[in-house]
């Protein structure tokens, strides 16, 4: 069993990389050397990335929108190879936010002009659906928008939640490659992945698909399939960031991928989904310095500011190094002055997809 490996040295890595290339059929020496070197097959492309920022200007314009996020719980039921939340970390504090100090940092996102909260958690299954629900119309009812991202679960889960007014969901489908994903998430299918996404859909959420930049065991010629499979989803928003390892997870010997290998497919992803939301994303800017103006640079029109009170936030580690550690008016203050520097306008209002509202319209002219 893969939990079961030593994940500590180099047998259980080769024994993984070993794995997948049976069932790829790939040259062995190729994936080796991509997956332990983290070998760059791409410098920046200037031309790539200049191409990139100039769809995202004609398509969804120059504006920013910003997405207050909340961490509402770690707990999680699912053991990801690559998540500091999986169920066996027990090198983490578990919390789960009270849905007073839920509203609370609702109520900053308001106050900070944000038009969206972003609810994200683990898959944990303590947290009342019912609960959730209320804490949603209590949201809506500060006039935000309310995207979620709390994983994997039942149609009836989803409906309850639409109803009480959630408007996105989240849900990345990780890698394309689906030999893959049932290693990095043991137990489960990228195909019900796909499944729960077409189901949300159908409920009419706006949704946000997207994956890993530089996972262990895939291969830069695997992103292809990703772009693929997001230009067949055609997702409201894409979630596209770079792995980045945790040492209290079994993939904590691996490496992170380039700065610009992440750059280059954050703008193919921008190409491929001319007007979808796409996020400089947290992950970015922990990783890199000035992530974020690089990933504004390359594509992205969307940025998620922590609002998660700063003594859960530490224990929300789905890797080491993340960006925020500071308090929120401060990291505010900090992406203001950024999006003042690029020349980038705040978004006003929740920001809605325009290829939702475009479906929306569509609708109503039937
Ligand atoms: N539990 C939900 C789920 O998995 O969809 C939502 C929360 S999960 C923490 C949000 C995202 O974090 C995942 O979709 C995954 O892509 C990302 N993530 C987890 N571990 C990561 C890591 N080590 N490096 C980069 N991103 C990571
Ligand atoms: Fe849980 Fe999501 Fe982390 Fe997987 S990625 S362990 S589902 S929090």
């Amino acid at each position: 069993m893969w939990q079961a490996l030593d994940c500590s040295n180099i047998s259980f890595l080769l024994k993984l990389i070993n794995r997948i290339r049976l069932q790829r059929k790939m040259n062995p020496v190729f994936v080796v050397f991509q997956s332990l070197i983290g070998v760059e097959l791409m410098r920046v492309d200037t031309e790539l990335i200049s191409k990139a920022n100039q769809i995202r200007q004609a398509n969804v314009d120059d504006e920013v929108h910003l997405r207050g996020l909340i961490e509402i719980s770690n707990y999680c039921r699912c053991n990801c190879l690559y998540c500091g939340l999986r169920k066996d970390n027990q090198r983490i504090r578990r919390y789960r936010m009270a849905p007073t100090e839920i509203l609370s940092a609702a109520r900053l996102a308001a106050e900070f002009g944000y038009g969206t909260v972003v609810l994200q958690a683990g898959e944990d299954p303590n947290f009342e659906p019912e609960v959730i629900a209320g804490l949603i119309e209590q949201i809506k009812k500060l006039g935000l928008a309310v995207t979620l991202s709390l994983g994997e679960w039942e149609r009836q889960t989803y409906l309850l939640w639409k109803k009480a007014g959630a408007d996105r969901y989240l849900m990345r489908h990780e890698t394309a490659n689906p030999e893959l994903y049932s290693i990095l998430k043991p137990g489960k299918r990228l195909s019900n992945r796909i499944k729960n996404l077409e189901i949300l859909r159908k409920l009419d959420y706006q949704i946000g698909a997207g994956f890993m930049i530089g996972l262990p065991g895939g291969l830069d010629v695997e992103h292809k399939a990703d772009l693929a499979l997001l230009t067949h989803l055609q997702p409201d928003m894409a979630g596209v960031g770079p792995f980045i390892p945790n040492p209290d997870t079994p993939l904590g010997h691996f490496k992170a991928p380039s700065l610009e290998n992440t750059l280059s497919i954050l703008a193919q992803v921008r190409l491929a989904l001319p007007s979808a939301h796409l996020p400089a994303t947290t992950a970015l800017e922990s990783l890199y310095p000035q992530g974020y103006e690089w990933g504004l640079m390359a594509g992205a029109n969307v940025i998620m500011p922590n609002l998660t009170p700063l003594h859960y936030q530490h224990q929300y580690q789905l890797y080491p190094g993340k960006a925020q550690t500071r308090n929120a008016a401060a990291y505010h203050q900090r992406i203001m002055e950024l999006l003042n520097k690029l020349g980038r306008p705040v978004g006003k209002g929740p920001g809605h997809s325009i290829l939702w509202e475009r479906r929306q319209k569509d609708e109503k002219s039937k």
